[in-house]
């Protein structure tokens, strides 16, 4: 591991908890490897429980995902919350600029009303991953860019520790647009209200994989009841995409010793990328 890694892990609070074995003869060792027969280079310290999740999904064939959803979640779907799917209007036809129009000129909920201006998203159009997470806070309400602030940094180092830049092949998003009062959590109505642009954004992008960030986020997508300590190192699927669920960079914050659970679930993330990259390439 070099130096520029270890400080990221440093800075995520994870270093030197996780070293990979080996990792002083190899510089820029992958932190997981899918060959077999070891397709993950395990960290020592890691949860058992949790080792073992990620490697039975990264095993498993990525044609589990045709048909999407149904056998991808493990999860009983309860109810709906957001139970309307269709794309309301003409927002399915929208191309980048119409869209982004139609989400800063947005009234659909109250949330527009305190907003100073709404947070579309930012990122590579074309990427491959696709971050999404609650909706703007004050710093993101002011610039117009999503996470900007503290948990910003910190997604910023979590996409640094698995090689990632905002902006090179990853887009990164909100379940909702418009900063919530005092950042409070989105009601499901407001989830509701704003998911038809993350549905076109998605729709736009193409993604190869989406990793939502926060309960928020991963109700707005997989229109269940979440519970992100029950959804961890599983896959999901939104319209036959891949989604993968973890915790909140904010959340990160205030609960530092689930950072490591994060890093399992990044790590997880790469693993399952890199297996449908090879799956598409056979
Ligand atoms: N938290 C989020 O969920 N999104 C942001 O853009 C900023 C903080």
């Amino acid at each position: 591991m070099n130096s520029r890694r270890d400080g990221i892990l440093r800075e995520m609070g994870l270093a030197p908890l996780w070293r990979l074995r080996g990792a002083e003869e190899v510089d820029e060792a992958p932190l997981v490897e899918p060959a077999p027969p070891a397709p993950v280079v395990r960290a020592p310290e890691m949860p058992p429980s949790a080792m073992q999740a990620a490697e039975e999904a990264m095993v498993k064939p990525l044609a589990r995902f045709a048909p999407p959803v149904a056998h991808l979640s493990p999860e009983p779907r309860v109810e709906a919350p957001l139970a309307n799917r269709d794309l309301p209007g003409d927002i399915a036809t929208l191309d980048w600029d119409e869209l982004d129009a139609r989400i800063r000129a947005c009234d659909a909920c109250e949330l527009c009303q305190r907003r100073k201006q709404a947070v579309p998203g930012v990122g590579d159009r074309q990427a491959d991953w696709l971050f999404v997470g609650e909706g703007p806070g004050a710093e993101e309400d002011a610039r117009g860019e999503p996470f900007v602030g503290q948990a910003g940094r910190l997604l910023d180092n979590m996409l640094a520790s698995i090689e990632l830049k905002r902006g090179e092949d990853v887009f990164i998003g909100n379940a909702v647009k418009c900063r919530p009062p005092n950042n409070r959590t989105p009601e499901v109505s407001e989830l509701a209200a704003c998911f038809p642009y993350l549905q076109r954004q998605i729709g736009l992008i193409q993604p190869r994989l989406i990793v939502a960030l926060g309960r928020p986020a991963a109700q707005a997508l997989l229109n269940q009841e979440v519970k992100i300590g029950a959804m961890r190192g599983k896959l999901f699927a939104y319209n036959g995409i891949p989604v993968i669920v973890t915790y909140h960079p904010a959340y990160l914050l205030r609960n530092q010793a689930d950072k490591a659970k994060v890093w399992e679930d990044l790590c997880f993330a790469r693993a399952t990328m890199r297996r449908i990259k090879q799956e598409a390439q056979a």
